[in-house]
């Protein structure tokens, strides 16, 4: 890049960089971390929105496992007042009759209450439906027999209800050694049911209860064809290892480095869990739009924030700097009528444009006063002192003015060159002073005849001087030069030391039609040339140009 690009660039980009872009960024500092402090609280408000849904749940897994744990004891003491019952109606032959009878109807942890002999037959039901079905090899019927004890089944999905079910077994001979017959509760597990709804229908949150198996017994009402089903194959986002992991403390939010944390809770007295797995994106799903909107707010007020500072840099800086600065160039450019119109500015720029429109018309008032002294000085300048008429620079200009004027109106022109005679031996014989007086009256009569004329007389320099004629034919020159000579012959200024014993003068007249093809200098020429004709004649004459033939092609027009 050239050294002059190089600077048009580094200009422009003073440009961009410039008030707006300094403007824009303030704005941005003053906005931006309002914005982001709303992003951030919005953040703190998700982060609590999950810990709550966190906690709610914890407490609502806690308030089940606790609700299995009253109804297995109170199902425990059920059976064992069922045992004695059993035990002392087995005397009389009456204990099946006996034990229906005893089951309050209105017991709401028990479904079914039953007796199933030594062989594992069932020998008596509150539900009719169980009697003669065989349980021998069942788990909690030969765990009852085996530890002499209260023993509570694993959760099971029963066949009929596809609903899980717990049943609880004591064995008569824990407190009638020798009696053989164990007694069978089936528990009733609608608090289950109860629990699942709670915790179903919530976004992002999976709830299931899950055997040691690994197979779920109970689901939320939205998940029910999950029942039956390996937990692990559902689609519930939780890896086996989540809930299944023995190590894992019960009761606490397992983080697995996902978005999803998953609670478990283990139902006492059981090998089962609650697993409840909380999906925090999902949770969060409102809360996460909320902040995608105060992102957008950000971005929204960000760029309406920009073209806001734009708009106003524009219009309140760029905008009027650009009016002074044109207003300067106008003024740089001599035109001091301009002015700054301070209505149509900020109010901070009015006193600045006010200082600048005075500076203005102070300075268009100097550039006048300039202007006349100027006007004077060149007057001055051109003037003669002594003679009161214009000095031979004012002549100079004044012939070229002419000239042109006079070829462009195609015109006649006519000059007169006038020299004083013998003033040489004027001043020598009446001194130095003298002579300056007799120029100075010489000029006075040359100045009211050229006002009469309507010509333009001026000092040629000593004692001589001019007379330009505009609009003038020779032979009124000739006529002008004679009234002239004998103007100043009548003025009978004393002069011994002449042959004519007072003043005289001597004339040279010659007159043009200028042209291009000519020039001023032509005619004073001519006229020199004219005049020394006349002093030639022996002085106090008139002379008229001869015609040499370089005149013809300069365009000077010759007397005749
Ligand atoms: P000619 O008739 O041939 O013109 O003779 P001349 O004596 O006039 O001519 P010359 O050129 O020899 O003399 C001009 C004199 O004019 C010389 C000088 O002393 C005088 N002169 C020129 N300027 C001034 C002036 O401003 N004041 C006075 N007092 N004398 C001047
Ligand atoms: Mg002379
Ligand atoms: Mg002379």
């Amino acid at each position: 890049m050239s050294r002059i690009g190089f600077h048009r660039q580094r200009a422009r980009l003073k440009g961009i960089y410039g008030i707006k872009a300094r403007l824009v960024l303030l704005t941005m500092i003053l906005v931006v971390p309002l914005m982001l402090e709303r992003v951030r609280s919005l953040e703190g408000e998700r982060a609590k929105e999950i810990a709550s849904a966190s906690s709610e749940l914890q407490s609502l897994a806690q308030h089940s496992a606790a609700a299995q744990r009253e109804i297995i004891s109170s199902v425990e003491a059920v059976l064992k007042s069922s045992a004695y019952i059993h035990a002392s109606a087995a005397e009389i032959g009456r204990s099946c009759a006996t034990m229906r009878a005893s089951l309050r109807v209105d017991l709401p942890s028990i479904r079914m209450l039953m007796a199933a002999d030594k062989d594992g037959v069932v020998r008596c039901s509150t539900s009719s439906s169980f009697l003669g079905t065989v349980i021998r090899d069942r788990p909690y019927f030969q765990k009852a027999k085996e530890t002499n004890d209260f023993v509570v089944s694993d959760f099971m999905v029963g066949q009929r209800s596809n609903k899980g079910t717990i049943l609880a077994a004591y064995p008569v001979s824990a407190i009638s050694p020798g009696d053989e017959t164990v007694i069978i509760a089936g528990l009733n597990l609608d608090w289950m049911s109860g629990v699942m709804s709670n915790l179903g229908g919530r976004p992002g949150v999976t709830a299931a209860l899950v055997d040691r198996h690994g197979i779920v017994l109970a689901s939320t009402p939205d998940k029910v064809e999950w029942v039956g089903k390996r937990f692990s194959e559902t689609p519930n986002g939780v890896a086996e290892g989540d809930y299944s992991s023995s190590e894992l403390p019960p009761l606490e939010i397992n983080q697995r480095g996902s978005s999803r944390a998953v609670l478990y809770a283990p139902i006492s007295g059981t090998t089962a869990r609650l697993v409840v797995s909380i999906d925090e994106s999902e949770v969060s799903a409102q809360i996460n739009g909320a902040i995608r909107n105060a992102y957008l707010q950000l971005a929204l007020v960000c760029l309406i924030a920009l073209i806001g500072a734009l708009f106003a840099a524009e219009r309140l800086i760029v905008r009027p700097i650009n009016m002074l600065t044109d207003v300067a160039g106008k003024f740089g450019h001599g035109n001091w009528s301009a002015r700054v119109e301070h209505k149509r500015l900020p109010a901070e720029f009015v006193p600045l444009a006010r200082a600048f429109n005075a500076m203005a018309a102070r300075l268009a008032e100097r550039e006048r006063g300039l202007v006349a002294i100027n006007n004077r000085l060149t007057v001055m300048a051109s003037i003669d002192v002594l003679s009161g008429l214009a000095n031979r620079r004012g002549f100079q200009s004044r012939l070229d003015f002419e000239w042109m004027k006079a070829e462009q109106t195609e015109t006649a022109l006519v000059l007169l060159m006038i020299d004083v005679d013998h003033f040489k031996p004027f001043n020598d014989t009446y001194g130095h002073p003298e002579g300056d007086a007799c120029i100075s009256q010489i000029g006075a009569t040359l100045a009211m005849i050229a006002n009469d004329a309507n010509g333009f007389a001026a000092r040629y320099g000593g004692e001589e001087f001019c007379l330009l004629l505009p609009h003038t034919e020779i032979d009124r020159g000739l006529e002008v030069g004679n009234r002239l000579r004998a103007a100043i012959e009548e003025l009978a200024i004393p002069h011994r030391t002449s042959p004519f014993q007072h003043v005289t003068i001597s004339i040279g007249v010659a007159g043009a039609y200028p042209s291009s093809s000519g020039s001023p200098r032509d005619l004073l020429e001519a006229a020199d040339a004219a005049l020394y004709t006349a002093k030639h004649r022996g002085r106090n004459a008139v002379a008229e140009h001869g015609l040499p033939p370089s005149f013809e092609q300069t365009g000077v027009a010759l007397a005749s």
